[in-house]
């Protein structure tokens, strides 16, 4: 009678318990080294010999009752948790995810392909040519040697390798390629990165991109530089640009040039009558700075010395060359301000374009 008791009693408590603290403390309380089942069984001494064998086994029968029970239950408790804790961490999959931000191309790589596509077209071919430069092909095979003073125009980034540097200009290129191909004629742009050891400002900075252009031949003149730069203008910059043509100095063309093209914001001071695309005369024009025109680039048919290091006759051949700098290009175009921009890594920059 008391067994029965005491097993109603321990799977009423059983029942009731709701978590594994409560599971833990019902284990010792009935089978626990001092429970009351543990109890029930010692008491089978003090019982007279003829009772023992079946209190014995209904004291056993009731233990592994118990056990069965405890074990039942300590698996409804876990599957619990389970449940529990998966409704806690849902992964609610209904939810929209994070848009996967879409890269561009950098402004100064958009510009360099615009105008590599137009020389393209007018038949020049890419010629890539080393950054780290020789004193040599940097100035001395491009008609300034040593203690000329076109060499003061820049100063130099040297390496601790005497005589090695960074090029400040990618014409050393117009000496690789003539050398490569030379007697046959050219016709290439070298684009590239230029490094001169300038103070940075709003207008320069120490590292550029320039795009040198280079043609050789026997009937190459200053009328086939100057159409093909008009044409580039025009291209580029779109509209009916016009382009002026300033005589200038640079030790390796002869004669020298550089180029403007009217202003493609007031049109320029000599434009026939007033343009439907001009937004304000040119005398508020900050652009052109009230000048109507813009300088693009420096140009002059290749001097008869450099045509000779590249290994041109100069009584056979004549060449052109220009240089014209993308980032400036870009900054016309686009209204910038602050060549800095370029390189700086500003995502509110690079993301306009
Ligand atoms: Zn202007």
């Amino acid at each position: 009678m008391e067994l029965e008791q005491l097993r109603q009693q321990a799977l009423a408590q059983l029942e009731a318990v709701a978590d594994e603290t409560a599971l833990s403390s019902w284990n010792s309380q009935y089978l626990g080294k001092n429970g009351l089942l543990t109890q029930a069984l010692k008491r089978i001494a003090q019982l007279p010999p003829q009772e023992r064998p079946s209190y014995g086994q209904q004291v056993n029968a009731l233990k592994e009752a118990l056990l069965a029970a405890f074990e039942r239950k300590k698996s409804e408790l876990h599957q619990q948790e389970i449940a529990r804790s998966l409704a806690a961490e849902a992964l609610d999959v209904t939810l929209p995810g994070r848009p996967v931000l879409r890269g561009r191309l950098h402004p100064a790589t958009q510009v360099m392909r615009d105008i590599l596509a137009i020389f393209a077209e007018l038949g020049f071919q890419v010629y890539r040519s080393r950054e780290v430069e020789d004193d040599l092909t940097n100035f001395e095979l491009l008609n300034m040697p040593p203690h000329h003073p076109a060499r003061d125009l820049w100063d130099t980034f040297h390496t601790t390798v005497p005589g090695v540097l960074l090029r400040t200009h990618t014409s050393p290129g117009q000496i690789h390629v003539m050398r490569q191909y030379c007697p046959r004629p050219i016709r290439v742009v070298l684009p590239g990165m230029c490094y001169r050891y300038e103070q940075i400002t709003a207008r320069s900075e120490i590292q550029f991109q320039q795009v040198e252009g280079l043609a050789i031949g026997e009937s190459i003149s200053l009328a086939d530089l100057i159409g093909t730069l008009s044409t580039f203008a025009k291209r580029f910059f779109g509209g009916d640009r016009r382009i002026r043509i300033r005589n200038s100095y640079f030790p390796f063309t002869e004669p020298s040039i550089e180029v403007d093209v009217d202003c493609i914001l007031c049109q320029g001071e000599n434009a026939a009558g007033p343009s439907a695309t001009a937004t304000l005369p040119v005398s508020s024009c900050t652009l052109c700075k009230g000048t109507g025109w813009l300088e693009i680039l420096g140009a002059g048919m290749v001097h008869p010395v450099v045509l000779r290091h590249g290994g041109y006759d100069p009584e056979r051949f004549q060449g052109f060359a220009f240089g014209l700098g993308p980032q400036r290009m870009a900054m016309l175009k686009y209204g910038i301000h602050d060549i800095r921009l370029f390189w700086s890594n500003a995502r509110h920059f690079l993301e306009q374009f």
